[in-house]
């Protein structure tokens, strides 16, 4: 019997983890990921300011898995009634066969999600999402391309469309990268008193409030923290369209110099771009299971579940506990009936971001800012990354997250 989970980021690379453990040893285990390295993506932001930090939050699939087998290669299309899977052309060599297919008795499908462009005029073509490190990299390349225009006396402006987890984080890193430039962040048309050069950080938000769907005590905490680092936020703005050098909202013309989109998400291209639906037993269909960002999941109380990091962790224990009763009931080969499936409840215990140096965090209600939200949000990406074995990289990133001697740039 082969069992193959299709994507090694936060939820296949748990799912898989805990399957190595739960599944007997005759059962074939594969990972498939188009890269050969777990990403740890909710620090993407942060390779904008420190390239270095990519060390910590890559982690070599090989060195935290024990039995499972890793396939690298891009999968093109899975088909979740049949239990196959297409591979690009000349991907996974040695497990696909000649037509490029790999089929499997149970699957999971933990692709996550790409950016979201919603077919707006000019956005997808002139916007720099944030998924992938080259990503990380090129907003850093353009942003201090600006930063020394800055400096030879012109004007920058930088708009962030999208104003959730990762838009407010982008638009923190990009506050104090100019900061650590000794530029200040402010708006460009009202230069204060002192003429001193000036970035200005304009994060748009279509809905109302920052960090949608949170509480409203860290929606204020985060937006406070941000501009007080100089970002201009501005809510009910929604963008209509973009070109090489402006953003056109419902409240005008912004002029831009580097536009940045972590406006939403849309399912994988191996799903046709879909976010399949699933209930809280996370099943798609008899064979395939759908965990993380790449589907809908409503829980057992009915709430949609927001596509986080933290939830895609926590739905995989779901998952890892429905697909292994299913093959041990297979592999009985009992006439009995199916047994029952767990049903996931989403419940996470708080939620960290970082603004900067800074970060703002919620724990049962209390909203925390300075050290003590700094150090939980270290603590969090630092235990995630220990909890998958991954030790050293764990251990980077706490010292990275704070500021402490040990991590190159510090
Ligand atoms: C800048 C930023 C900040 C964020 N901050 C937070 C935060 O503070 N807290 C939080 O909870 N969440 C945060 N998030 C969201 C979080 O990163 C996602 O919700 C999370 O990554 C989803 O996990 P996943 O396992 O579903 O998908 P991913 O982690 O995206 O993993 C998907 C995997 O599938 C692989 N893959 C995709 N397509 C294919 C294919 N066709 N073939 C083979 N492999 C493929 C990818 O290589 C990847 O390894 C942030 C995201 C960003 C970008």
């Amino acid at each position: 019997m082969r069992v193959v989970v299709f994507g090694a980021g936060y939820a296949g690379l748990t799912l898989t983890q805990q399957l190595e453990s739960s599944l007997p040893d005759s059962v074939e285990l594969l990972l498939v990921d188009e890269t050969e390295t777990h990403l740890v993506r909710h620090e993407l932001h942060r390779v904008i300011r420190r390239p270095d930090v990519i060390d910590a939050i890559e982690v070599p699939l090989g060195s935290v898995l024990d039995r499972a087998r890793v396939v690298t290669g891009r999968v093109d299309e899975i088909d979740p009634q049949t239990g196959l899977a297409t591979f690009q052309e000349g991907h996974a060599p040695g497990i696909a066969s000649e037509d490029g297919t790999l089929s499997y008795d149970y699957g999971a499908v933990c692709l996550g999600s790409e950016t979201a462009f919603y077919d707006l005029p000019g956005v997808c073509e002139h916007a720099i999402p944030l998924k992938r490190k080259a990503h990380a990299l090129s907003i850093r390349d353009r942003f201090l391309d600006l930063c020394e225009a800055v400096e030879q006396g012109e004007t920058g402006r930088v708009v962030i469309g999208g104003g959730g987890l990762s838009g407010i984080q982008i638009a923190g890193e990009l506050a104090a990268l100019a900061g650590e430039r000794g530029l200040s962040v402010g708006p460009v048309d009202e230069p204060d008193a002192t003429d001193e050069p000036l970035v200005e950080i304009v994060l748009l938000e279509q809905l109302e409030t920052l960090a949608p769907g949170f509480g409203s005590a860290f929606q204020r905490a985060i937006r406070s923290a941000l501009v007080d680092h100089g970002v201009d936020v501005r809510t009910e703005t929604p963008v209509r369209e973009a070109t090489a050098d402006t953003v056109e909202t419902d409240a005008g013309t912004l002029e831009s110099d580097l536009f940045v989109w972590a406006g939403g998400i849309r399912g994988p291209d191996a799903t046709a771009g879909e976010r399949p639906t699933v209930r809280s037993d996370l099943r798609l269909s008899e064979s395939t299971f759908v965990v993380g960002d790449a589907g809908r999941i409503v829980d057992a109380d009915g709430r949609s579940v927001p596509a986080t990091a933290s939830a895609a962790i926590r739905a995989s224990e779901t998952a890892a506990e429905n697909l292994t009763r299913l093959v041990e009931h297979d592999l009985e080969g009992s006439a009995e009936f199916e047994p029952s499936l767990e049903r996931y409840r989403y419940s996470v215990p708080g939620w960290a971001v970082s603004v900067g140096d800074e970060a703002v965090a919620v724990v049962g209600g209390q909203v925390l800012t300075g050290q003590p939200a700094r150090k939980l949000k270290a603590a969090i990406g630092g235990g995630y990354l220990a909890s998958t074995r991954a030790t050293r990289q764990a251990i980077q990133l706490v010292q990275s997250e704070l500021g402490l001697p040990g991590f190159p740039g510090q």
